[in-house]
């Protein structure tokens, strides 16, 4: 019996090896991302143990910078909404004069506590060249979306922030050091100033273990001023919700909508979009513009780097304005 970890760990890495090689095809075609089908009943856990080990890296690692040269929404600079992307779900919203942080993933030093998928970028953003922040929203509690260290460092930088979080998570953003602390019930609204910041529906689940298990809540965030309508969907899967939500309470100026990690398509589809419903859910929310996240800085799935970008603008094309931002750079919206 003694020998038979060894063997097995051995056996499991061999499988993983070749699914790997397979999965990792590097090319943008939606159905090169799949385990061959004999694998597929350990497809699941595959994609677990290649997400942990770094296997999903042995993609095109090339950011492609022909996706930023489309027509920006590029509004007056004086414009009251500006948008800035740091890489996954991490985005500065600037709105109504208050700087609103969503799921921050800063350049930290490593906690195992929180542990972090593997990296195509070092995270833009640290403790010490953080911008002023007014206020941060939590997606979900999952790692890359919840990530304490990061929250460590915003609370000492701007101990008056406040955070909102979905109901069941508010521990978390307490033990980070914030005092001001929201965690809201679906449909539940919380006043940042003038802004109303509003819990809608996200088809996802919070898993904060190892063994990918649901254990939390995870929601949409509404952020509305006197004049502008923001959605902010930090991971989802695709469902007649957001027509829902977009009939009840849109148009909206902006949605930022999640697009990668959404392969293998049979194994995720349930929780992560892919980047053609992402253009769907923007087109049910009645959103002017919508902005591509969640893709080119974590090794979540068997696509390219670039792939997820290409595929959401090439699907927004003569349908809505889906246009993906460079990272660290300002945009303002008309
Ligand atoms: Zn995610």
């Amino acid at each position: 019996m003694r020998s038979a970890g060894p063997a097995v760990l051995l056996a499991m890495l061999t499988i993983l090896a070749l699914a790997g090689c397979l999965a990792t095809r590097g090319s943008d075609d939606p159905e090169s991302g799949a385990f061959p089908p004999a694998l597929r009943p350990l497809a699941l856990p595959l994609h677990h143990l290649a997400i942990a080990t770094g296997n999903y890296l042995n993609t095109d690692q090339q950011l492609d910078r022909r996706l930023f040269s489309g027509k920006a929404p590029a509004g007056p600079a004086s414009s009251d909404l500006r948008i800035t992307w740091y890489g996954h779900a991490t985005a500065r919203i600037e709105i109504a004069g208050l700087s609103v942080l969503t799921d921050p993933v800063l350049d930290t030093p490593v906690d195992l506590a929180s542990p972090l998928p593997h990296a195509f970028h070092k995270p833009l953003l640290s403790e010490s060249s953080l911008p002023r922040i007014d206020a941060v929203l939590i997606s979900h509690g999952d790692y890359d979306h919840l990530h304490m260290p990061s929250l460590r460092a915003i609370a000492r930088r701007f101990p008056q922030a406040t955070i909102i979080l979905p109901e069941g998570l508010g521990h978390y953003g307490r033990e980070a050091g914030f005092t001001r602390v929201g965690a809201l019930e679906l449909g539940q609204n919380a006043m940042l100033g003038s802004l109303a910041v509003t819990a809608l529906p996200a088809i996802h689940a919070t898993k904060r273990n190892l063994l990918g298990i649901p254990d939390g809540k995870a929601f949409s965030w509404e952020i509305r001023s006197r004049d502008r309508r923001v959605l902010f969907i930090g991971d989802t899967g695709y469902g007649s919700v957001f027509t829902e939500i977009g009939r009840q309470r849109g148009p909206y100026d902006l949605v930022l909508v999640p697009i990668g990690a959404s392969e293998p398509d049979y194994l995720v589809r349930e929780e992560h979009a892919s980047p053609e419903e992402a253009v769907r859910i923007a087109e049910d929310l009645r959103a002017r513009h919508a902005i591509g996240i969640h893709w080119g800085s974590f090794a979540l799935a068997p696509e390219t780097r670039s792939g997820p970008a290409r595929r959401f603008v090439a699907a927004g094309r003569d349908r809505i304005d889906a246009l993906v931002l460079p990272l660290g750079r300002p945009t303002a919206i008309d």
